[in-house]
């Protein structure tokens, strides 16, 4: 019986570059953001400014994850207590999180076969609840028609906020993923495409949102240390009435992520040729159906998604078993239980009101969609090692 044994958990090293900066961080001491030498940026300051200039962004700011710049975004958009912010139904915890942290009101949007945000239901729940936000998460990066998207947007004048943390390095015709709204947050967690651990990236192009994000981060009116930031008149305004959440990236993080971006569109390609070849294998699966992608999506296959429409929810659970068995990890966010880092709207119970809700098309889609990392240690062998396994086990449960 063929098994797979390479860890789905496993990315590469940090570049040599990296730890040698980091070893300069440490050697000096001055891990701190502001802790800085007279005169001298600082790493976390050199990686806004890098990260700006990939982005096309006026401003950067780091943080201390994707989640927390997720919070530290909405409230700098104007998210007060009961707002509503619509957001799509399948996504990751941190999300809704971030909506609660600001006191948002979360409502949900349906998702397509394809595993986009149903922009129809959208533009229905935009009319419906006059909500002036929208959090849009391009989940396990599948862009929804961004063109589609932003007449939507328009229309009801919904301040957009683009959750990117799969979506680093993508675009949509042409257009960077994160440009298309009024903000947009990026994960460098060591799960997504750039690794440092934990660490967050908001951009903007906004004076008064990113002056506002710097006060929220924890700046200790350090701010002038910034950068990538609007003039200080514009922090006069705003200093005595923005409270100091603290959630700053330090110099070490950040050093670790400098060589990092100047590879960043190289290891997108990498992934996507991992990619590219484990799609080819699924969709010649009979019983396996992974959605078309437009051709307009530039994306980064960083993991992929599948359905497996003709299975029960008990045999899905048994084909995940079956597949772990055989060193394959499959992930399901259909599972009524949240499940290491997966779960489905329904169990985010903070919000009461979810427990009840019923997104039909979403919960369809979900109950028989398979998820699986892709990590850039593996090789196309690897990738059809897994194919092979996940076709016996297909076959074995008569689920082609
Ligand atoms: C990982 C992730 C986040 C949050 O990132 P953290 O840095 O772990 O807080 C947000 N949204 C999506 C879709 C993610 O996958």
């Amino acid at each position: 019986m063929k098994k797979f044994t390479k860890d789905f958990t496993l990315q590469e090293p940090i570049p040599d570059e990296g730890i040698e900066l980091a070893l300069g961080v440490l050697k000096t001491g001055r891990i701190h953001r502001y802790n800085t030498m007279h005169g001298e940026r600082g790493y976390a300051a050199d990686l806004e400014e890098g990260f700006a200039d990939y982005m096309g962004a006026k401003y950067c700011l780091a943080c201390a994850s994707c989640g927390s710049a997720l919070y530290i975004a909405l409230k700098s958009l104007g998210v007060q207590n009961g707002d509503i912010v619509l957001c799509n139904a399948y996504t990751l915890a941190p999300v809704p999180g971030a909506i609660e942290n600001a006191g948002g009101k979360i409502e949900l949007v349906e998702i397509m076969d394809d595993y986009t945000i149903d922009i129809e239901d959208l533009d229905r729940k935009a009319e419906k609840t006059k909500a002036k936000f929208l959090l849009l998460s391009h989940m396990r990066g599948h862009m929804a028609n961004m063109d589609k998207v932003m007449e939507v947007v328009n229309k009801h004048n919904l301040i957009m906020l683009e959750d990117c943390a799969h979506t680093m390095g993508a675009n949509w015709n042409g257009k960077k993923s994160g440009t298309f709204g009024k903000a947009a947050c990026y994960s460098t967690q060591t799960y997504k495409h750039m690794n440092s651990g934990e660490g967050g990236l908001l951009i903007t192009d906004d004076d008064y949102v990113m002056a506002r994000a710097i006060m929220f981060s924890g700046s200790y009116m350090l701010y002038s240390a910034h950068t990538r930031r609007p003039a200080l008149e514009v922090f006069e305004k705003i200093k005595k009435i923005t409270p100091n959440y603290s959630s700053r990236m330090d110099n070490l993080r950040a050093s670790l992520l400098l060589p990092q971006l100047k590879n960043l569109d190289e290891q997108c390609r990498r992934w996507n040729v991992l990619f590219n070849h484990m799609a080819a294998r699924l969709d010649k699966i009979s019983g396996c159906v992974c959605p078309k992608r437009d051709n307009r999506e530039y994306y980064v296959g960083s993991s992929i998604q599948w359905n497996l429409p003709k299975a029960t929810y008990e045999q899905i659970q048994t084909f995940i078993n079956k597949c772990a068995e055989r060193g394959v990890s499959v992930k399901w966010f259909g599972n009524k239980e949240p499940n290491g880092f997966t779960s489905a709207y329904d169990s985010w119970q903070y919000f009461p009101y979810l427990s009840n809700l019923d997104l039909p098309h979403t919960k369809k889609v979900l109950a028989t969609m398979c998820d699986m990392r892709l990590p850039l240690t593996f090789t196309a062998e690897d990738c059809d090692l897994i194919a092979d396994i996940i076709e016996e086990v297909v076959n074995e449960m008569d689920l082609n």
